[in-house]
């Protein structure tokens, strides 16, 4: 048991090296590491660790905050990457419903003709986003006073008027 417990410190003590820097255990790992006036952060938790041990450090990178706090961070961005990707696509399928929108009115198609199974086949196939076009009921419900009053300004920044 003794000898156990010697050989256990021996190994430990060999870890621990005084002489090493800060400064090169965190450039070992930049990616988790940075030195800042000699001491050594982690930069995910934000918090300093004794940089003589590499075992201090190695245990501190598998402690369950580190990791619980590094999930945190690798989801937050997941999560932006994500939003940023869908609020394009979502903005993309919005402008196909307003510029069909537009189009009716301009050529006189009453909105309802979106709800003909042939021209619903048409757009599913030939219009990029096509798929996005609702029934003609939503479409007047949800994006057509949004057309009508973007127009309706634009109308009056054209002609000038002012009501
Ligand atoms: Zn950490």
């Amino acid at each position: 048991m003794d000898k156990f417990l010697t050989k256990n410190k021996v190994k430990d003590r060999s870890k621990c090296a005084v002489n090493v820097s800060a400064k090169n255990r965190a450039r070992s790992m930049p990616q988790v590491l940075h030195e800042d006036d000699g001491i050594l952060f982690c930069s995910i938790c934000n918090v300093s660790i004794d940089h003589t041990c590499k075992s201090t450090i190695d245990n501190h990178l598998k402690s369950k905050s580190h990791l619980k706090r590094k999930h945190e961070i690798d989801s937050e961005q997941s999560t932006k990457k994500s939003l940023a990707s869908g609020s394009a696509a979502k903005q993309s399928r919005v402008e196909v419903i307003t510029d069909w929108i537009k189009a009716c009115t301009v050529a006189d198609i009453p909105l309802e003709k979106s709800d003909n199974p042939a021209l619903r086949e048409f757009f599913h196939k030939h219009v990029k986003n096509g798929g996005a076009i609702p029934q003609s009921s939503q479409l007047r419900d949800s994006y057509f006073s949004d057309v009508y009053e973007n127009e309706r300004t634009l109308v009056k920044q054209k002609t000038g008027h002012h009501c």
